[in-house]
């Protein structure tokens, strides 16, 4: 049986899929309809920075498994960077302190009993209420938890899980940090270790993985925007409506919907999605980081909340920020700068060219209620897997979400058709 697997959507979720599905031997072809692929996880050229940058800063963490797979089998796991340790600078712009949180590589949490690698002003017994955490359920947030208060809230969980999450973790899903954590802390540090893209996200998860499908004869349609299906006899999908025509879909072929939860649920009836988003906002400077800084630094009583080092450039990433979507641009980039001088103990004047990056749909809000409405990879579709981080993964809008998102798309429809 001659069959092939339509994936619409080249983000991150369409490429792990078509990625899993070539590996098996599958005929694939993918249409994206933008004119690169990547997604929410791509580079490009800013000619205001005359450098190329990321549509945001992407952090992952070594414990992030379908991750580390997917870089591996593309052959880029060189790209991601990061200490041997899982060790986490912070910086406080109101005190001026700084202090490392520096875990144990080990299950045991050794580091917890040590003055010197924990948040200042926390004492070990403030963690054992992150056993409330793994214990959380679906529709609890961490105020239910009554976990939001005192310095451990403040130096270290509240800012991990406001970037895990994208959403204030006080209103933000205690369950999904939960599962986050499992695989993560609760992994012990060598799943920890923090992770970047330091020459860029295209080069380590897009390009590569471009070349591999293309080496291995995947066939990929940029600029080609699927506008509408034909659903068929027997619950199937017989016809996909793209800008350039009507394709007909022979009864061995399937179909992978890896696009955003907004275009998914146009294309098909009857699809549920999470119905609010979060911002991100991305400050970029043109400025070397001076030595000694870190590649990403926690900051905190700032409005900037993670500073990354990059080739010629300081970078800062605010998480939950839609307060910030209507703010002058000039005005956002003065604050920030203020706070990443301060924290990386360079002049005020002059600022360095910048860059200001909202992304106001960055994800959707991982809030309890957004449970709920994420749906499973089967469709009521015989031939339809929906894939992206939106799915009910058990994982938040993340690149460790939308890969498994794909791979678990690809697995199912491997396993219906054999
Ligand atoms: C600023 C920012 C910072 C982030 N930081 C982190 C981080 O630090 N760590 C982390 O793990 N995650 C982070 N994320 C989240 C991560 O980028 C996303 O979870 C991931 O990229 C989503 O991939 P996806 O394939 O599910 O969706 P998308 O990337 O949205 O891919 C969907 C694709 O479908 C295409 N498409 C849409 N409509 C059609 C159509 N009709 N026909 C054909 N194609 C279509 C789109 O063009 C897009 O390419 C961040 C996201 C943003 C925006």
């Amino acid at each position: 049986m001659d069959s092939l697997t339509h994936i619409i959507g080249a983000g991150l979720a369409g490429l792990a899929a078509a990625i899993k599905l070539t590996e098996a031997g599958q005929r694939v072809v993918l249409h994206e309809a933008a004119p690169h692929a990547g997604g929410r996880c791509r580079s490009y050229f800013d000619r205001t920075l005359n450098a190329t940058i990321d549509n945001g800063n992407h952090l992952v963490l070594s414990g992030n498994r379908d991750t580390l797979a997917y870089v591996q089998a593309i052959g880029a796991q060189d790209q991601l960077q990061g200490p041997e340790h899982a060790n986490f600078p912070f910086f406080d712009l109101s005190s001026g302190a700084r202090w490392n949180v520096n875990l144990s590589m080990g299950k045991i949490p050794a580091w917890i009993f040590d003055a010197a690698r924990r948040p200042p002003g926390t004492r070990p017994q403030d963690f054992l209420a992150l056993l409330r955490l793994l214990r959380a359920r679906p529709h609890q947030t961490f105020a239910d938890l009554e976990l939001c208060s005192g310095p451990l809230w403040e130096r270290l969980v509240r800012p991990l899980f406001l970037a895990v999450l994208n959403t204030e973790p006080a209103e933000g899903s205690a369950w999904l940090a939960r599962n986050v954590m499992l695989e993560t802390l609760v992994a012990g540090g060598r799943a920890c270790r923090p992770l970047v893209a330091l020459h860029g996200l295209g080069p380590a998860f897009i390009e590569p993985a471009l070349r591999y499908l293309e080496q291995r004869g995947a066939a990929i349609h940029l600029g080609h925007r699927l506008r509408g299906v034909e659903l068929g006899a027997g619950q199937r999908m017989a016809a996909l409506d793209f800008d350039t025509g009507r394709l007909a879909l022979s009864e061995h072929d399937a179909v992978i919907l890896a696009v955003p939860p907004n275009v998914a649920q146009t294309l098909l009836p009857g699809i549920t999605a999470p119905a609010s988003y979060r911002a991100i906002v991305n400050l970029h400077y043109g400025v070397a980081p001076p030595a000694g800084c870190a590649p990403i630094t926690g900051m905190l009583n700032s409005m900037s909340e993670w500073l990354f080092a990059f080739d010629g450039r300081l970078s800062v990433t605010i998480s939950g920020a839609d307060r910030l979507l209507d703010l002058d641009r000039e005005e956002l980039a003065r604050l920030g700068w203020a706070e990443v001088a301060a924290a990386a103990g360079l002049p005020l004047e002059p600022m360095p060219v910048w860059q200001v990056v909202r992304e106001r749909r960055a994800t959707f809000a991982a809030v309890p209620e957004a449970e709920a409405l994420r749906p499973a990879t089967r469709t009521a579709w015989r031939n339809v897997m929906l894939a992206g981080d939106w799915i009910a993964t058990g994982l938040p809008a993340t690149i460790e979400g939308a890969i498994r998102s794909g791979n678990q798309a690809a697995r199912f429809l491997l396993r219906d058709t054999h």
